[in-house]
Formats: C-alpha cells, structure tokens, sequence
C-alpha cells in the first residue's frame, strides 16, 4: 500500500466564535490531482492554508510526506509550492526580475527563463508583470511554485477568472507539472475543469466534507439513485461552440 503524501485528520478552525472547519478529514497520494471543491466560504481556503503552514488550526493532525506539522513545519515548507495571490508581486519589475528575486526569497539559484518556457512565457521576459493577461499572470505564479522543485504544489482556484482558451492552457500545465512528478491540490468552481483534472475530489460544504471519491464515480452514485437531468442534454454546450469558433490554439493575450 502506498503511504499518503498528505493526510489530515479531524482538523477543525475557528475564526473566534466562528468554526470554518468542521472536523475534515482526508488523504492525497502521491502524484495525484486532488480536488477541493465547494461553494465560497465553505472553508476550502482555510484548510489548504493550515496544510501550507500559512495559517493556526485549532485543532487535528497533519502529516505531509512524513513531516509532522506541528512537529516541523519548515521542514513542510522546503518541499511545497504555493501560488500566491498576484496582486502580491511588484508590479514594475519585469519578469526575469521577478524570478530571479523569488530565486531569492527561496535561496535557490533560478534559471528564469527556463523557468518561463515552462510555462510558455519566454516571449515576455522583459515584460512587466502588470502588462500580462489574466492568464499570463496565473501561470506566471505557477512558474514561481516550482523554483524550488517541490513535490507538491497548491492552486486555490487558478483558473477563476480566465477565458476558456487560457482555461485549457493551465488544464495542460496542471498537468504537465504531474507528469513530471508532483503531487497536486487544486480548488476550482468550475466542474468541467475537476472532471478533466482531479482523479480524486473532496466536496466541502459548511467547513465538512460532504463526498470524497474519483469524479466518475460520484456521478455513477448519483446516477444509481435514479437522478436525471431536468433537460435532455444536447451533444455539445455553448463552450464547445465558442472553442470550436475561436479556436483551442492559446492566443498571445490569454
Ligand atoms: P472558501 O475558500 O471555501 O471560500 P474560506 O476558507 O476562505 O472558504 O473561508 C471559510 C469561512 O471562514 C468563511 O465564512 C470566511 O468568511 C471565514 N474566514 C476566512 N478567513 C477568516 C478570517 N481571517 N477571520 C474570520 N473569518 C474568516
Ligand atoms: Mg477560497
């Protein structure tokens, strides 16, 4: 049996009076996509964030790959990416700039442009961050998760916001960073995208998890229950017709 990368157990938050997280429990394996998914405020922030090492819990267990958190939480630190909220970075530094001052922060010696074409921003090197897309900017801030070679990489809703080409382009680069061997925790709104991506989700509702499994099996569960759509699906959406129209290929300002 494989050992979990990530377990938590029972762990709970309160903000005050306020109990955001209600006792979740639940374990990543290695090289998986695991889905956290969940309407606003239902504590999936929060949990990623006490798991980062970012934020206090008031209670419960957490390992990750074999580090206690309580017990060493630089330790945790040293092997995990997180992407941070954008607005943080300087905005009149350009690119290479920005990577070699991460390089930095991280104490690692960073080859930014490498770092760029990984994910498809070397023609903007000597950009400035804030004359990127939405879509630049967000995998902009995936390149800096992995200066520091992590095996595992947090993204709390990285595609909230892009249009569906740049959409697909982080599909592939959420990918890519799997296949290359990390561990990946992901939160989205959007469930097309957690069905293509996540080979486990956690449904999170209230600060609990209310359902934990491979996307296509809480679909078949759902289904077994006699379940059917209000309306008699058609063979494609209106995102398929836009894709269709407008092409896969990523445009210049995605
Ligand atoms: P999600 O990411 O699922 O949208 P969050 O983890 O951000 O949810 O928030 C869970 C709940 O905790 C929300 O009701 C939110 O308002 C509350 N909350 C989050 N951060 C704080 C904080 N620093 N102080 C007080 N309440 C907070
Ligand atoms: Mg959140």
């Amino acid at each position: 049996m494989t050992t979990p990368i990530i377990s938590v157990k029972d762990l709970h938050k309160k903000y005050g009076d306020f109990h955001a997280v209600k006792g979740i429990s639940f374990e990543v394996m290695p090289g998986e996509i695991f889905g956290l998914l969940g309407p606003n405020g239902a504590g999936k922030s929060t949990t990623l964030e006490i798991i980062e090492t970012l934020r206090t819990k008031t209670s419960g267990a957490i390992m990750v790959d074999g580090i206690n958190l309580d017990q060493d939480p630089n330790a945790i630190k040293k092997i995990i990416g997180v992407q941070l909220q954008t607005a943080g970075f300087y905005p009149s530094l350009n690119l290479t700039e920005l990577m070699e001052l991460f390089g930095g922060l991280y104490n690692q010696a960073v080859n930014p442009l490498a770092l760029l074409e990984r994910v498809n921003l070397q023609d903007k090197a000597k950009a400035k961050f804030k004359e990127l897309s939405g879509g630049q900017k967000q995998r902009f801030s995936i390149a800096t998760t992995l200066i520091n070679h992590p095996k595992i990489i947090f993204l709390d809703e990285p595609t909230t916001g892009l249009d569906p080409q740049a959409r697909r382009n982080l599909w592939d680069l959420v990918l890519d960073i799997r296949q290359k061997g990390a561990t990946v925790i992901i939160t989205t709104h959007y469930m097309d995208e957690a069905e293509v991506l996540c080979d486990r989700v956690a449904i999170v509702d209230h600060g609990r998890i209310i359902a934990l499994d491979r996307p296509d099996k809480l679909i078949d569960d759902l289904v077994a229950t006699g379940f059917e759509r209000p309306k008699e699906m058609k063979q494609a959406n209106l995102e398929d017709v836009f894709i269709q129209l407008t092409g896969h290929e990523l445009r210049a300002e995605s």
